[in-house]
């Protein structure tokens, strides 16, 4: 599934479900634009418990019928097993073989597990396999910088190696900021016996509050030196913006060269900071930003 060469590091977008029509159209304009840098896939976000369900399926049903290759998430928590095995057959039905397995959020206030039948994403790709064989290709999610509700980090290892071992084909990471981190998560994997591709996950920085937001809620770190210069610029977008691209093409830059298999991007809908960061790793675009 690997398709990346020397010139061409495979890339994939990660798309959320619009809520609204003027989302929706919006949409079709960010893949139009994305879709000239020729990714193997987009995929599509799907809310816990199944909270985007009719949503995650309009956009994939455009994507699909776009001829485009797509990769729905589905998380299993709070949801049961026969309604999972639904979604996977309309999924098949579709010509669809990519699928992102995951946990899912919980709602806040929930204790761990006990939501439903699959509480964890490695039973969630067990029952895929079961069920499916090798139909789908699976790929599950990965934390360089641990996931917040570990136990601790080395349990988070091990919780990681129980979705390969239940199947999964690869993973897409958390985002982060630091290499370091990544390179780290692959040597730790590699001790494990773990060898299935670990794609990095990379966050465009176009906003820093929501940024700031989001990071505390996923776990993943803002470096000092990163955070210092975007609190800094205050209101000023365009210098956000510019400083982010920079930051982000770095890091994107550093990662393929260090052996990376191809770069997923987390990409909020919009195309612009993509494009810039992709234009600026020479991965060739004739698409104008929104
Ligand atoms: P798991 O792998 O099940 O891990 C969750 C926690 O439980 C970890 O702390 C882990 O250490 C622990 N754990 C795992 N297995 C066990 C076990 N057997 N026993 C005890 N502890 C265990 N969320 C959505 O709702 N929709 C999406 O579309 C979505 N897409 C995502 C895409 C990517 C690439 C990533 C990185 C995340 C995405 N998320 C999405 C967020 C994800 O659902 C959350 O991070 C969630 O809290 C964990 O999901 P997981 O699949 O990693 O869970």
């Amino acid at each position: 599934m690997d398709t990346s060469d020397k010139d061409t590091p495979a890339i994939s977008f990660e798309l959320f479900p619009p809520k609204t029509e003027k989302g929706m159209e919006k949409l079709k304009t960010v893949v139009g634009e994305l879709n000239h840098l020729n990714p193997e896939y987009f995929s599509v976000t799907y809310g816990a418990g199944g909270s985007t369900q009719e949503r995650t399926f309009a956009t994939v049903d455009w994507l699909r019928e776009q001829g485009i290759d797509t990769a729905p998430h589905l998380s299993c928590i709070g949801t049961d097993k026969e309604e999972i095995l639904e979604i996977l057959t309309r999924y098949r039905e579709q010509g669809i073989h990519r699928i992102v397995a995951l946990r899912g959020d919980l709602p806040s206030g929930s204790g761990l597990g006990g939501l439903g039948e699959l509480n964890y994403a490695n039973e969630l790709v067990a029952l895929i396999r079961q069920s499916f064989g090798e139909d789908f290709h699976i790929e599950v999610a990965a934390y360089p910088e641990f996931h917040p509700q570990a136990e601790n980090a080395l349990a988070d290892l091990d919780n990681f190696r129980r979705k390969v071992e239940s199947g999964a084909h690869g993973a897409i990471t958390q985002y982060f900021y630091s290499a370091d981190a990544y390179w780290r998560f692959l040597d730790d994997c590699k001790q494990r016996g773990i060898d299935i591709p670990i794609v990095p996950g990379i966050m465009p920085i176009t906003n820093y509050s929501s940024l700031a937001r989001f990071s505390d809620a996923c776990g993943a770190e803002i470096p000092r030196w990163i955070r210092k210069r975007l609190e800094a610029y205050g209101d000023d977008l365009s210098s956000i913006q510019a400083f982010g691209a920079e930051v982000v093409t770095a890091l994107c830059r550093q990662l393929l060269e260090g052996g990376a298999p191809g770069l997923h991007f987390y990409t909020m809908n919009q195309s612009g900071s993509v494009l810039e960061i992709c234009s600026g790793l020479g991965i060739a675009s004739g698409a104008s930003a929104t």
